[in-house]
């Protein structure tokens, strides 16, 4: 794939270096181009910055592809210490999917028709501090009269479209003039006595004091930093729905979770597999998957089937995600969201442009320091 940069081109060294009246450089290089990278650049780019988004494929095409767009912030299924960001990111959502839909043109398919949790009432109270409305047998099949479930409880919850979300992302980011370089990978960040100087890509080096990393399960790829990320893979069918309308609400039960898109696609999810960086679907997971989907709503059976796929969530020890400053001036990280990154993009963004402009984030980032795992 083509190398594509904004500025003029000069080797050097034996490296092909960017000049622009001088020196190109910017004040932010982010590497990896998934929602993560996408929602830092553009924060930071409407801060004044110049910000290049280095992505070693074409941007928004792997976890950010493949994921669901459920908007979880439920204490139900959040893990404590993610509880704050997940409620703050939420929060967000609303504005943060409305400002990229006008500077990209694009929409995103946000919605708010809320969530369906089928579980037992003694596995929700078993969870202390959690609290949920349990739907009376004829509220629920009010609200879905073609699911097969007679318990159940109504979580207020929005979804989103991934691919929509990060293709708008893209072109947001372009129309602010953040600046992309894709179909080359970084190898490494370049140091100097300690301190950033750049980054080196397999066939060039850009310019730069700071640099994040934001390239999702790879993050512990990219020389000297050693996140210790790894690939937590998913594997996802998507199903054509009879009718539109046939679901409103995302519905989530243990064996498997429906996600409802405006244009009448039904997402089926998914699988949570340690395979390394494989992304191949297997034929018997999937019709899993499919059965689960139409033991929860049997009028799926004339559902014709569109696609499926696999994708890697950046899995880290703890299954928190990896979020600040590192122990090398001018590197900070942004990764490890595992299973939320579309719903903790905008909050994620918001706190690491106040890590990088050197200010207080307005929640504490402790929990998620990258020295942690020293
Ligand atoms: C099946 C599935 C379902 C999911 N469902 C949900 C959900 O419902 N809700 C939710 O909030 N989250 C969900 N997730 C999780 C979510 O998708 C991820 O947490 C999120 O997409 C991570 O975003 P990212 O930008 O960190 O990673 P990615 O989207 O993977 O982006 C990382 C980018 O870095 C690039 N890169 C890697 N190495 C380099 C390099 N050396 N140089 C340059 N670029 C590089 C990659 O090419 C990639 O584009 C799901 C994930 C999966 C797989």
């Amino acid at each position: 794939m083509p190398v594509t940069c904004s500025g003029r081109a000069k080797w050097s060294g034996g490296r092909l270096v960017f000049y622009n009246a001088g020196v190109k450089s910017w004040e932010v290089i982010i590497v990896g181009g998934g929602i993560i990278g996408l929602s830092l650049a553009i924060a930071l780019r409407r801060r004044g910055g110049r910000v290049l988004v280095v992505e070693r494929g074409e941007p928004g095409r792997e976890a950010s592809y493949a994921a669901g767009g459920m908007l979880v912030d439920s204490s139900l299924e959040t893990p404590p210490a993610l509880q704050a960001l997940a409620v703050a990111s939420a929060r967000m959502y609303p504005e943060f999917a409305h400002e990229i839909e006008v500077e990209s043109g694009a929409k995103v398919d946000l919605r708010d028709h809320g969530t369906i949790v089928i579980r037992s009432p003694e596995d929700v109270q078993e969870r202390p501090g959690v609290s949920m409305d349990e739907l009376s047998p004829r509220a629920l099949s009010e609200l879905e009269p073609e699911l097969a479930a007679k318990r159940a409880f109504y979580l207020k919850e929005r979804s989103v479209d991934p691919r929509a979300l990060s293709s708008a992302a893209t072109k947001a980011a372009k129309n602010l003039s953040v600046d992309f370089s894709s179909g080359d990978p970084v190898n490494a960040v370049d140091l100097s006595q300690g301190q950033v100087t750049g980054v080196t890509t397999s066939k060039t080096a850009f310019l730069t004091r700071k640099v994040v990393i934001c390239a999702g399960a790879w993050s512990g790829q990219i020389a000297p930093c050693a996140f210790p990320t790894r690939p937590v893979k998913g594997q996802m069918l998507c199903l054509a729905m009879p009718s539109r309308t046939l679901l409103k609400h995302v519905i989530r039960s243990p064996k498997a979770y429906l996600i409802p898109r405006s244009d009448g696609r039904l997402l089926v999810g998914a699988t949570v597999e340690e395979a390394g960086f494989d992304k191949r679907t297997d034929p018997g997971t999937i019709q899993r998957l499919h059965r689960a989907a139409l033991e929860l709503v049997p009028k799926l059976r004339d559902a014709r089937i569109l696609e499926d796929w696999a994708g890697l969530r950046p899995g880290t020890p703890d299954n928190l995600p990896i979020l600040g400053a590192t122990q090398t001036p001018g590197c900070y990280v942004a990764t490890g969201h595992f299973r939320d990154g579309i719903l903790l993009a905008p909050i994620t963004a918001k706190l690491m442009c106040a890590v990088i402009e050197g200010s207080t984030p307005e929640l504490d980032l402790a929990a998620f320091s990258p020295l942690r795992f020293h």
